[in-house]
């Protein structure tokens, strides 16, 4: 143990050191937080701690995993086995499962997907007659999810005078009755979704003093890493355990909070020591993830946000090299940049593809890359995105498993009752949930007494829902002798669904049975590795557990080596050799939805920050000038973020082509490899910014004066930047041709100018990029 404590730096041994008490880890990225907490829960089992008194809360439960090994490595797997850990929501919801009939749930409880609990909205919304263009499914779950986040009960919001006055002033009048019909209906399928297994913890927990104390006696220490992103809910969770021993170390870094759009509160960093007034505060400063380079970089990025902890990050690492900026014409240019610059790389360099990954602002970024990856035959991984439980064959075996273990579930039912087809068809399936609607009843429980309720239907079709349910009930027979496997595979083949696949002679069909095929093979693997955990017997609830939990990169086995591709927001904790962080433009990164106010463009930033220092050695920035975005060519200009790194951390990969302009009507040729020469005019325009800029120049605030001398540069060329610019002038835009300025706004770098194009129409550019000329 000592050897593994010897390793540390002095910061770092401190808080590991320190066996009781409230305690906080503040510290930037790379500076070992998470391996703090490693070794700490080593040192507390080796200092006699029993590992069933540890709960550790982690991210992903990846992470939990490769934590929990770690540590078996060091005090041995058999006492490992022991540890509580994994992300919020398995740990609750295995608390719930135990604890679930004090709260009037079954203990088998379904746990509802995101698809599961749109598909439910929906359908209400739809019962209820609602316009569904103004009660959007989506939004209203996203409604629905913040308030249980808040702890804001169907009860508590109809209490709430002001909940009810916005709702009814985004003119969703109703949205508590859906609300209320939601938690009903899921209530009723015996289905909690996402958020429930945080909010009924907290109801646990507040309305049950004997089991609050048995989970306080039980977790003597609690550990918690990136602590920024906890939400409100979980951050009442997190304190009403550890109330009584007041034993909880918290580790997390509020430049990298990320996830305040999903409630994630930075304030529960803010508050800590107000909430545990003996807190001790630990601060890691020395970073031993990246290079020189990157860490100054990514400071000086951070430095930009007004809220922040102050904090210091260096790094004893070698300088490395610069961080590359690459501009491309179009996205997949861009990522046949990406995929020749990782095959150079490797081949060069002698490196693997796991050691380089990938990473966007929004998922539908990953499209060009993989296209660029696969003709190059790079193997990759794609996290995130839809993840292989939710295409619809597997969703479809998954539906009728979890029927199995919850007749009541009325998502998986309702998906699956005609499917493959057997003659029951929509309008029996809405009599049915009216009924259920009625008698408060699951549509399980309906058919079950389909001979006793009048719903007129004829005997024909009442044999088939009682043929139906016999089908079930015998499928459960089975499942209570066999494990997930066996029973996975019965199901499978009793209910006709690889039969009816096979109709499909397509590649697309054939992929479909492959795909059933895999999913049974992940299941026997999964029953197999059960069969070793305690108090495990590889059944099939507990493989349905592990399903509605994982997350993607918790599939990731490490096997395989394959270059990572993920959005920046999954990529959190993790690091990565070469990064390339992808679609680096305006209203990309920073996201056009995130750019209204001055906290929203700082979650940007920290989100940029995070995506920089998954780097160890190098890390790409690359832009395209124009991409595809919701099926139509839209221009973009770099984003500003590549503006507020230093120059002197950049090395600009296309620096000769900002002196060329590009020919307007030769755009179209975008969308193959194009000779660039011809897209070259003749005459190079200077780079140099023109002598009024460097003389105008507007005074930065004293703190960037510091990270950037002024008048270093303005990526894509010197420009008009204010002062010359009125409305009413007549512009030369490359791209765009002639317009006319009709507005202007904003100061310094962010000032833009409306215009008016006589083709094109109106828009707004970003004057430090948009290389107007006066005419
Ligand atoms: P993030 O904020 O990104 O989650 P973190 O603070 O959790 O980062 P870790 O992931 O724990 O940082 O550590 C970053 C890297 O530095 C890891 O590869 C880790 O093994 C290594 N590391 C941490 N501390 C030391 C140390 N004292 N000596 C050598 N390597 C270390
Ligand atoms: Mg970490």
């Amino acid at each position: 143990m000592q050897q593994h404590i010897g390793k540390l730096n002095e910061a770092q041994q401190q808080p590991v050191l320190q066996k009781e008490g409230p305690m906080i880890i503040i510290a930037g990225a790379g500076s070992g937080k998470t391996r703090v907490l490693t070794i700490r829960i080593a040192w507390l089992m080796h200092q006699g701690v029993d590992p069933f008194n540890i709960l550790a809360l982690t991210f992903t439960n990846k992470a939990a995993r490769e934590m929990k090994n770690r540590i078996a490595e060091i005090v041995g797997s058999n006492e490992a086995k022991n540890l509580w850990m994994g992300t919020f929501h398995s740990v609750f919801a295995r608390i719930l499962r135990a604890e679930a009939d004090k709260l009037g749930y079954p203990s088998n409880f379904t746990i509802y997907d995101t698809q599961d609990s749109v598909r439910l909205i929906t359908a209400i919304i739809k019962e209820m007659q609602l316009d569904k263009d103004v009660y959007k499914p989506k939004q209203v779950y996203g409604r629905i999810s913040s308030y249980k986040n808040n702890l804001i009960t169907v009860k508590a919001y109809f209490n709430n005078p002001e909940l009810l006055e916005a709702d009814a002033m985004s003119k969703k009048p109703r949205l508590g009755e859906i609300y209320a019909n939601y938690v009903e209906r899921c209530f009723k399928s015996g289905a909690m979704d996402f958020d429930d297994l945080l909010l009924k913890t907290n109801e646990l927990l507040n309305t049950h003093p004997e089991v609050l104390q048995k989970y306080q006696n039980r977790f003597k220490y609690i550990l918690v890493d990136e602590y920024q992103d906890t939400n409100h809910s979980q951050y009442l969770i997190v304190r009403a355990l550890s109330d009584r021993f007041q034993n909880i170390c918290v580790v997390g870094d509020d430049a990298q909070s990320i996830y305040a759009f999903r409630g994630a509160n930075i304030n529960n960093i803010l508050n800590f020591q107000k909430d545990y007034p003996d807190a001790k505060l630990y601060r890691l400063e020395q970073n031993y993830r990246s290079t020189k380079n990157i860490v100054e970089a990514a400071n000086s990025i951070i430095d930009k946000n007004k809220v922040k902890l102050d904090k210091v990050v260096w790094t004893a690492n070698d300088f490395g090299p610069k961080i590359k900026v690459h501009r491309s014409v179009t996205d997949a240019e861009e990522g046949r940049f990406v995929a020749a610059t990782i095959w150079e790389t490797k081949m060069n360099q002698q490196l693997n593809n796991g050691h380089f990954a990938i990473l966007y602002r929004t998922n539908a970024q990953s499209r060009a890359m993989e296209d660029a990856l696969r003709k190059r035959d790079i193997p990759y991984r794609i996290y995130g995105g839809l993840s292989f439980y939710q295409r619809k064959e597997i969703k479809d075996v998954l539906c009728y498993l979890r029927l199995v273990i919850n007749p009541k579930d009325e998502e998986a039912l309702v998906r699956v009752i005609n499917f493959p087809a057997r003659g029951i068809g929509d309008t029996t399936v809405e009599k049915l949930t009216i009924a259920a609607n009625h008698y408060k009843r699951s549509i399980f429980e309906v058919m079950e007494n389909i001979d006793k309720i009048d719903l007129k239907l004829n005997s024909g079709t009442k044999n088939k829902l009682k043929d139906f349910v016999t089908m079930i009930r015998s499928f459960q027979v089975i499942e209570e002798k066999h494990d997930a496997f066996y029973i996975a595979d019965h199901v499978t083949k009793k209910t006709g669904l690889v039969q009816e696949l096979k109709k499909d002679a397509t590649p697309e069909g054939i992929a479909r049975i492959e795909n059933i095929e895999e999913l049974l093979n992940g299941i026997k693997d999964f029953t197999e590795g059960q069969k070793e955990v305690a108090d495990a017997r590889g059944s099939l609830s507990e493989f349905l557990e592990d399903v509605a939990l994982a997350t993607d990169l918790d599939k990731d086995t490490g096997d395989d080596d394959r270059v990572a591709l993920m959005t920046i927001h999954l990529a959190k904790g993790l690091e990565f050799p070469h990064v390339f962080v992808v679609g680096m433009e305006e209203d990309l990164f920073p996201s056009a939805m995130s750019m209204n106010t001055r906290a929203e463009l700082e979650e940007e930033r920290r989100l940029f920050y995070v995506a920089l220092t998954r780097a160890e050695q190098q890390a790409y920035l690359t832009y395209a000038q124009s991409r595809y975005r919701w099926g139509k060519l839209t221009d973009s200009e770099p984003s500003r973020f590549i503006e507020e790194i230093d120059d002197q951390y950049l090395e600009y990969l296309t620096p000769e082509e900002s002196n060329y302009r590009f020919r307007p009507m030769l755009n179209t040729d975008i969308f193959g490899d194009v000779d660039k020469s011809k897209l070259r005019l003749s005459k190079p325009v200077s780079s140099a910014p023109p002598k009024w800029v460097t003389e105008n120049q507007p005074k930065p605030p004293a703190d960037i004066r510091r990270l950037k001398p002024v008048g270093t540069k303005a990526p894509g060329g010197g420009n008009l930047f204010d002062d010359k610019l009125t409305v009413g002038n007549i512009v030369m835009h490359e791209r765009f041709g002639k317009g006319e300025i009709t507005g202007l706004e904003g100061v310094g770098a962010d000032r833009k100018a409306e215009i008016k194009f006589e083709v094109g129409g109106i828009k707004k550019l970003l004057l430090r990029f948009a290389r107007l000329e006066i005419i």
